[in-house]
Order: C-alpha cells, then structure tokens, then sequence
C-alpha cells in the first residue's frame, strides 16, 4: 500500500517568517500521518527554522535543491549535507524550471540524486516527459528519455528510496487544466519504467507523483487514479487553508 504524499512548493516565495507561520497555523488541523504524509518545500533560506517549527509535528522538511558535492569551493551553491543537518528529509531535482532557467541537464541532475541520497535525504526527482500520440488508434505513448538518464547509475537499493513526480511542462505554472487522464497514464507509464528497469515489485512500492496545476477543484479526481500517489502543488499550496483543505481531500 503505497502512503499518499501532498507536498507544497512554494518556490521562491514567502520569507522565514511567513514560513514558520505557515507551519505553525496547518500543525494541529493535518490528518493523522497514517492517512496521508505533507511536505513543504520552502525556499532554502527558510529550511532550518521550518524544521524546527515542524519538530514534534508529521510535516516533512523539501528543499527545492541540492548540489552534486557536499563542500568545496563552489561559490553559491547549496550542500546536500547542510540540508540534512538543517532537518530537510527530502529534495526537489531535476524541476522544469530549473532545467529551462537554470540549464540543468540529466547529467547533473543524476548527480544531484545520488548527493541527495548519499547524504540520507530522498530525492524527490521531477520529469517532464515528451507525449506522442500513436498514429492508429489514438493511445499515448511517453517516451522516457529523461528518466532512464537521471537513473542511469541508479542501483536497485537506491530506487527504493526515491519518488517521482511526473510534471509535463504543459501544465506546471500554466494554469492549464491537468487532465486527470492524461496525468494517470504519464505515471502509470513511469511505473512500467522502472519495472523495466528493475523489478516489479519495486515499481509497485515507489510513489509516483503528479504535479502541474493542481488546484482544489481537480485534486480528488486526481488522486483517484491508480497510479498517481500523491500531489506536487505550487501556486494552490501558498495559501494555508487551501492547501489544508487539499490535503484533507486526499485523506
Ligand atoms: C510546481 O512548481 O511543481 C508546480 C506543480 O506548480 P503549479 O502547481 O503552480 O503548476
């Protein structure tokens, strides 16, 4: 049975302040832990007193990046194992906009997946996958260029401590309905990846995410579907009773 998670990426928006606040007024009205798990991912400056905020409560500490190394003389850049010390227990990589913005290509970000575990975080690694649709009889068909890269050297102890949030650039920060159909196949066909891959067992274990305009009117729906585990949200998740009230409807 695979444990619905709803993470909030506030991307680069509220400060350390506003962060801890947000915390402090979602603890007490979260469903139990059993039922669904929360993470935020808050913008970096912000991790460590959103810890501390969290400590005692089930919400889980994201960072929105990591580094490939854990020090060294790369000016500006962000230690996996700082993270760790600061109580973030997962990081976003490999997000669209980091990849267009930031021209992070699947080397690096493979890179940053095994920092990320090897300093005893899980990766929560976005990918945007390229939709065909087959000329006769009308199925889609994904072909997982990204993915099978970022896994590369992945092995099969590792895979089991990751999760994937398949987000098509269509619809993250698009405001563009995310068609519950075509979010479900996405991950269902990510699942038949890493069964590939590795093994099914594994594949039927991994949580596999969907993220891109996720609002209160389409979560339900979304987390109907077999193969969607749980919820990346950004614009809906800046506002503490709408995300609550999403997460509520995941329970
Ligand atoms: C995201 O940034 O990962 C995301 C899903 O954004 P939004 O929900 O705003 O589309």
């Amino acid at each position: 049975m695979r444990k619905p998670f709803v993470v909030a990426n506030w991307k680069m928006h509220k400060n350390v302040a506003e962060s801890v606040a947000f915390i402090n007024q979602i603890k007490d009205q979260l469903p139990a832990k059993e039922e669904v798990e929360v993470g935020i991912a808050g913008t970096t400056l912000a991790l460590h007193a959103m810890a501390a905020a969290a400590d005692q409560t089930d919400i889980q500490i994201v960072a929105q990046n990591a580094f490939t190394e854990f020090e060294g003389a790369y000016t500006g850049e962000i230690s996996p194992k700082a993270l760790a010390d600061s109580g973030v227990d997962y990081v976003l990589l490999g997000h669209i906009e980091r990849r267009t913005m930031f021209n992070e290509n699947n080397t690096m970000v493979n890179k940053k997946v095994v920092a990320t575990l090897q300093a005893g975080m899980t990766p929560i690694i976005c990918t945007d996958e390229t939709m065909m649709q087959e000329e006769h009889g009308g199925s889609i068909h994904y072909v997982f260029a990204q993915l099978k890269d970022v896994l590369c050297d992945v092995s099969f102890d590792q895979i089991k401590n990751i999760i994937i949030s398949y987000e098509p650039s269509w619809a993250v920060g698009a405001g563009q309905f995310a068609n519950p159909l075509l979010a479900e196949e996405g991950c269902r066909q990510i699942r038949q990846t890493i069964a590939d891959r590795y093994s099914y067992e594994v594949a039927d274990k991994i949580r596999i995410l969907y993220g891109g305009s996720v609002n209160p009117d389409n979560i339900a729906e979304l987390m109907s579907k077999r193969d969607i585990d749980g919820v990346l949200i950004g614009r809906a998740s800046l506002d503490a009773d709408n995300f609550v009230s999403m997460v509520k409807t995941v329970q």
